[in-house]
């Protein structure tokens, strides 16, 4: 008989609203994440303790663990912490760092892994995939997706507001990095996963056309849910085409060649988009997109974040190397240091200032 439809990982709860850090014991008492109440938590050490000491009267079955940082020995620590502890899951309470090394600790020890988003920074919160420093630099491994999201937009709030304008960008990259893969497919033949293009284009668009701020419950709501609904359709399609193309490309390629200086996540996604947009010929998106970066708060030009139209030139050159084997605007046009240097020239006009 045929598969009449596909059945797609994704969590059991997804709770995203102002005061849902309220609610997070009844959560976790769903009887298909812990009857027993026996969780692993890891959080930081540093703006988690106060989380900790919020939450720790209600979870009183609950251990909890210091993580260090975002490291893939810090999750090999923290795996062989957990592994004699019984527990029926894993938590993950923190911005991007200590939920990919719960979530890698979970999979390591075959726990299901709870995720609570104190920030908004990108869409890993969700995501089959933990990133971790490891000797050779940045590593992605590959995880099961959490079986539940819990994000509080007050907790939200608090974070630095660097951290969702970060979410923005990396959310409204997808628009780019979908026309990637549609570009793969045209030139290469590469097969599109069409749901999984559907779901992370339309967080896209929603966040690029949603006419609130970084202040407003309602824009962070957007946000938040355009940032899970990425990470599920990385599980759709199963690897990172749906929200990595070109854009993430120049994303990596800042982070390999300037370790030292590489700005957040989400803003050199937000420039890649535009920058990618651009490249495509799509010159009015990529004039809309670079006005809402700029309304957000987001740059859209390199020395925005502190490099040179020299440096940024020879990211985007570089980009290519960052992801063989992936096909997208970059890969397409093989550009040249003097042809990127004049596309540039044209994006800057273009866009304005
Ligand atoms: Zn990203």
């Amino acid at each position: 008989m045929p598969v009449l439809t596909r059945l797609i990982p994704s969590p059991v709860v997804v709770d995203i609203r102002a005061g849902a850090l309220d609610d997070l014991a009844g959560v976790l008492a769903d009887e298909r994440i812990s009857q027993s109440g026996k969780l692993a938590i890891a959080v930081s050490n540093g703006s988690g303790a106060r989380l900790r000491e919020r939450l720790a009267p209600s979870l009183p079955g609950a251990t909890w663990y210091e993580v260090g940082g975002g490291t893939l020995d810090d999750a090999v620590r923290l795996a062989g912490d957990i592994k004699a502890g019984h527990y029926d899951a894993v938590v993950g309470l923190g911005g991007g760092k200590i939920i990919d090394c719960a979530k890698f600790a979970a999979a390591r020890v075959g726990l299901p892994l709870v995720a609570v988003a104190t920030n908004l920074a990108h869409d890993g919160l969700c995501s089959p995939v933990a990133t971790l420093d490891n000797d050779a630099g940045r590593g992605s491994y590959g995880v099961p997706n959490p079986i539940a999201v819990v994000i509080d937009l007050n907790v939200i709030r608090e974070a630095p507001v660097r951290f969702v304008r970060s979410g923005i960008g990396d959310a409204i990259s997808n628009i780019s990095a979908v026309a990637d893969w549609e570009l793969a497919h045209r030139v290469k033949g590469e097969k599109v996963d069409g749901l999984a293009a559907a779901m992370a284009r339309q967080a896209g668009e929603a966040v690029l056309r949603h006419p609130g701020g970084v202040g407003d419950d309602a824009f962070l709501q957007v946000l938040a849910e355009a940032l899970v609904l990425t990470g599920i359709a990385m599980s759709v399609s199963g690897d990172s085409r749906p929200s990595s193309g070109a854009c993430h490309e120049i994303n990596h390629a800042f982070d390999l060649l300037y370790p030292k200086r590489a700005a957040a996540h989400g803003e050199q996604c937000g420039i890649g988009a535009a920058f990618a947009m651009y490249l495509r010929g799509a010159h009015e998106e990529a004039a809309r997109m670079a006005s809402v970066l700029r309304r957000h708060g987001l740059p859209v030009l390199p020395e925005e974040i502190g490099f040179t139209q020299e440096e940024f030139v020879r990211a985007v050159e570089f980009a290519p190397q960052t992801r063989p084997g992936r096909y997208t605007i970059l890969e397409h046009l093989d550009l040249k240091t003097p042809q990127i240097k004049d596309i540039y020239a044209d994006y800057v006009k273009a866009i304005g200032s």
